[in-house]
């Protein structure tokens, strides 16, 4: 698997300004600091910066980046220029061109300093998105290892049974994520317990036929752990 292309291409701040494409989306959930930045950048194989959404900080909105899209106008321009550039090359890329899809990054859950209104608004959306958007095939709800899931985790779980249950299209692939593995491991089983105790608490949180089959991938953008896992999943799911 291989980003080619990782592009910012729009904000949205409502589902009627969410960008129109024919694309799979695959999303990322998770409280600020969990570590969704170094795992797409591990993912995209970036050092940094590939995944830093244009409004930094407490932004509410959904932040999109193309994957492999070759159609953008900067990508037209990457393609066509550098020394690498073949005698009669055409405008299409050389190699075989690795599928596109469409990161959404969903930031600013569980701020503190956002007000408690805008905090139930901003659920309500992801909750209406996970529930309405067809073209949302997989949602990666990422958990830092080290603290298992926090009360911002918990109402992610309760936002996703609810729309699941509502969801009429195509269907969406939830896993879960511990990140962040490689602080836990200096403690002796100290993964494998975070894996049971998310395992436990999303039973406990979904019921048990829901969380039997929902994926928990434990991954490290420090070791690169968990990257082949995150990438079956991104393909199977978010690549046509
Ligand atoms: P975001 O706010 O969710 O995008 O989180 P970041 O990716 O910015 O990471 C937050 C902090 O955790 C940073 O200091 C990272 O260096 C650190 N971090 C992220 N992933 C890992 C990891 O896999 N291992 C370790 N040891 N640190 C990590």
């Amino acid at each position: 698997a291989a980003v080619r292309s990782l592009d910012f291409v729009a904000g949205a701040v409502s589902l009627q300004t969410l960008p129109a494409h024919d694309l799979k989306e695959a999303v990322f959930i998770g409280r600020s600091n969990v570590g969704k930045s170094s795992l797409v950048n591990m993912l995209a194989n970036r050092k940094s910066a590939a995944f830093v959404s244009k409004k930094p900080g407490k932004t509410q909105q959904f932040n999109y980046f193309a994957v492999n899209d070759f159609s953008l106008p900067n990508n037209r321009r990457r393609q066509s220029s550098g020394g690498k550039k073949k005698k009669n090359a055409s405008s299409s890329p050389s190699w075989d061109p690795p599928g596109s899809f469409y990161l959404v990054d969903v930031p600013g859950l569980g701020y503190a300093e956002v007000p408690k209104a805008a905090r139930r608004e901003w659920a309500d959306l992801l909750e209406a998105y996970l529930a309405t958007r067809d073209q949302a095939a997989l949602a990666f709800h990422l958990v830092d290892s080290r603290c298992g899931p926090m009360p911002v985790d918990r109402d992610i779980f309760a936002m996703v049974k609810r729309s699941l249950a509502r969801r009429e299209g195509p269907p969406l692939r939830y896993v879960l994520v511990l990140t962040k593995a490689d602080k836990r491991e200096a403690k002796k089983n100290a993964v494998p317990d975070a894996h049971d105790a998310l395992r436990a608490d999303l039973a406990e949180h979904l019921g048990d036929d829901l969380a039997r089959d929902i994926p928990i991938l434990v991954t490290s953008a420090t070791t690169r752990r968990g990257r082949d896992a995150m990438w079956r999943h991104l393909k199977h799911a978010a690549l046509p």
